[in-house]
This record gives C-alpha cells, structure tokens and sequence, in this order.
C-alpha cells in the first residue's frame, strides 16, 4: 500500500466529463489499497477568466482581494471532484488550502509555503477518506487567502507530498511526461524516461511550463519522488530523479527550453569607470525588478554599451528608472527591445562534453540566426534572439542535438 499524490491539472478537469474520468483513475488506485491526496487546479480557462473579470473592474486591483478572486477556481473543482467521487461510493473531503492549513507568506499572488498541518489530513486518511485539495492557494498567519504564482498547483502537490512523506507525487497533465522539448512546437520531441532534478530546474527556470520551478525546488529539497504522466492516457511517464544512472552515458544535452518571457535594455555610451554597473542597476534592483543577463562591453574610447535584460512585465519599469538615470550617467542613449526570445540547451551531460557551447552556435549560425546575448552556467547555455525565429531555433538544435533520436536518451535502456 502506498501514499500517492496526485495533481491533476486544468485541462485534466477542464470539463465535467474530465472530472468523472479524474474520478475514474482516482478510484481505481483507491481500490487497489492506495491512500490517497489529490491535488487540482481550476477548470481551464478558469483563472485567466477570473484575471479579466478583475481587470475591468480595475486595471490594478487590490492583491488580496485578486487572491480572493483567484482561489475560486479551484474551490470549484475540489467539490466537484469529490461528489464525483462519492457518487462511486469512494469516501471523499474536499478541503481548500487555508482549509488544510496551509500557512504561507503574505505575499499575494507569490506566496511561498511555510507549512502544512498534517493532522487533519491524517485523521482522514486513517478512516480510508480520498482527500481532494484546492492546489495554488494557502492563507497566511492572518487567515488572509493567498496565492501561489501561475502554475502553483503543481507545488501545492508536491508541499503536501514531502510534509506526508508520500511514497510518490504524480502530476497528471495533458501529455505524458516530460519531454526533449515543449512537444507542441518539436513533433519530433521525444518524452524521457527521467530527467535528474537539476535539469528540471533549469528547464523549469528558462521557460518550460510544464512543472512550476518551485514544486521542482521542493522536490528536490524534500526528495520528493515526483513524476509527470498523462491524465488522458495511461503510461509511466517522466520520473525526476537525483542524478541518474551513473552507469549510463550521458548525452550532453538532454532537454531544449525557450521563452518570450524577456525584455531586453541598453545604456549606450556610459563612460566605463567603477562602480557604473552598480549606479545602473541598483535602482533597478531598488524597484524590486530581477534581472537576467548582464553584458557589459570592453570599450575603447573610454565609454562602454551596458546591456541587460528583465522580466517582460517589469520592461516598461525598468525602461522609466533608466531614462531618469541616463543623464546623470552621461549615457548616449537608452535602446530597448521587447521582441526577444531566450532559448537554452540543457543537459547534466554538459559538464564531461566539450564543444556543447560552439555546436549550439554553429547551428544556430547556418540557419542565419543571429545571437544577441549569451549566458552559460555548468548544465546550460542561453541565447537571446529575434523572438521571430525562436520556432526555428529550437527545432534547429533540437535537431543538432539529436535529441528525437531515442539512442541519445538520458537514461534509456
Ligand atoms: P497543467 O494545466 O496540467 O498544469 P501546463 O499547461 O501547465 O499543464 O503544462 C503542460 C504543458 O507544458 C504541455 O501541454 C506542453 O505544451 C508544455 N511543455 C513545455 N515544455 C515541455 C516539455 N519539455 N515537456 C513536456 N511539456 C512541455
Ligand atoms: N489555476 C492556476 C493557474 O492557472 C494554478 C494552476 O493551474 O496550477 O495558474
Ligand atoms: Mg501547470
């Protein structure tokens, strides 16, 4: 018998029939003897619907009253699931997330989880009870409903994984693990058997959606053993893992990820003496805006182009700090550019290959793309491009790579 979590996510209960096939499956493992929490999100469509109404009752709303707002969608679907559960005589509770007493920060629509009363849940599953709760959603130490950032269900499913130290979290979704790249824009996309935690994170972090970068932060902190699978069909899915098999050789890239997410800002002519990188991005960082990459180029007549790039949101912000800032800098001019991409090869195997970095470039190059900014870490290499041949780019490398190739699997057999 064991202790699984399952998440099923929006389009997994985007309609009532998705909802009694949720059921299904649920009643299924709970015949065999599993106990079991699940975790959901709002029908899909739910939450940007749910954005829209609010913004044009007021284009920036109160953040409290925006988690008020947003916690509903899946207060929605918790009920639904479990009188479809009842319905198959499964014993079921639904709970929201202030509910089961999860106690977060009081950061509205960011909040990060401090902890998960587990009592309650126990004595449930104890008397044989499915457990059906609202992912994306705590309440701080006030009772205030919070949110947990776009895609927060999925580390709603893993918090409550590592505090009942479930045997398995299983994130049910619309394709069936985790694959080379977002298999919507690759058809050739291959699904991996495992992928070692720190690549999901990168993964995660340079733009595929496919799990929220904090449930994977969690996981890989709690060891949570987590698992991506399909909620439409049957299969096993995509394991992560701590790194994998030693035994194996690694190919040096293992995944492909992409985003549009970025803006990209450049002070022209600063003059090039120390303490200017601070003097730019101190206020940027006084404004609570993270960045990204930074490029500062070596200049030759004492002036030098300092460039960065910010979240898209944070552009037009970060585009007005700069403009107050650029003539007492004595910079030339402010250039932006909001069409970028970020692509990014990842892969654990990067750190015993050479070369990784010059056969991303070279192929990158014969498809005439040009690269407007680098940033490499030990397990990944970014560029920056024109967001219009970001398709081509990932298909390019994918292809370079050779990741539909099933020989260059992670950890095949
Ligand atoms: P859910 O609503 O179940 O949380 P999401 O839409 O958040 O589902 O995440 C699943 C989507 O992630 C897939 O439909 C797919 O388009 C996208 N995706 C992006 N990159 C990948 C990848 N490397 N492997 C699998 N799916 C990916
Ligand atoms: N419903 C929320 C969202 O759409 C949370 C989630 O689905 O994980 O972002
Ligand atoms: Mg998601």
């Amino acid at each position: 018998m064991a202790l699984l979590v399952q998440k099923y996510g929006g389009t997994s209960v985007g309609t009532i029939e998705r909802i009694e096939a949720v059921a299904d499956r649920v009643s299924r493992h709970k015949q065999k003897g599993d106990d079991i929490v699940v975790v959901v999100s709002a029908m899909s469509g739910e939450t940007n619907r749910l954005i829209e109404l609010a913004k044009s009752v007021d284009s920036t709303p109160s953040a409290r009253e925006m988690d008020v707002l947003l916690s509903t969608g899946e207060q929605v679907t918790i009920a639904l699931l479990s009188m479809a559960l009842m319905k198959r005589g499964v014993e079921a509770r639904s709970y929201t997330g202030s509910q089961v007493r999860i106690t977060t920060d009081s950061a509205h629509g960011k909040a990060r989880i401090q902890e998960i009363d587990t009592a309650a849940m126990r004595t449930d599953l104890d008397a044989g009870r499915v457990i059906v709760v609202a992912g994306f959603q705590g309440a701080d130490e006030h009772g205030n409903i919070t949110t947990l950032g776009r895609g927060g269900s999925d580390t709603t499913g893993v918090a409550l994984a590592a505090a009942l130290k479930a045997d398995e979290c299983q994130i049910y979704t619309d394709v069936d693990g985790v694959y080379t790249t977002d298999p919507r824009v690759v058809d050739s996309a291959r699904r991996l058997d495992k992928i070692t935690f720190e690549e999901m994170l990168e993964m995660a972090s340079l733009g595929s959606k496919v799990l929220q970068i904090r449930s994977v932060e969690f996981a890989g902190k709690y060891q949570v053993p987590l698992r991506v699978l399909s909620s439409f069909v049957e299969g096993e899915g995509t394991l992560i893992t701590t790194e994998g098999n030693k035994n194996m050789e690694q190919p040096a890239v293992s995944g492909i990820a992409f985003n549009r997410d970025e803006a990209k800002l450049t002070l022209k002519g600063v003059p090039d003496i120390p303490g200017i990188a601070s003097r730019i991005l101190g206020p940027i960082s006084d404004a609570n805006i993270e960045v990204d990459m930074i490029v500062q180029n070596v200049s030759a007549d004492g002036t030098t182009d300092f460039t960065f790039t910010v979240h898209r949101n944070d552009y037009e912000k970060a585009f007005s700090i700069l403009e107050g800032i650029e003539g007492e800098l004595g910079a030339r001019a402010t250039l932006t550019n909001a069409k970028i991409a970020k692509v990014s090869i990842v892969g654990v195997g990067m750190r015993s290959h050479a070369g990784v970095a010059s056969t991303m470039f070279r192929a990158l190059a014969d498809e005439s793309i040009n690269i407007q900014l680098i940033s490499t870490s030990e397990i990944k290499v970014s560029v920056i491009i024109d967001e219009k041949y970001m398709e081509l780019a990932v298909r390019a490398l994918h292809s370079a790579f050779k990741l539909s190739d099933s020989a260059a699997g992670i950890s095949e057999a």
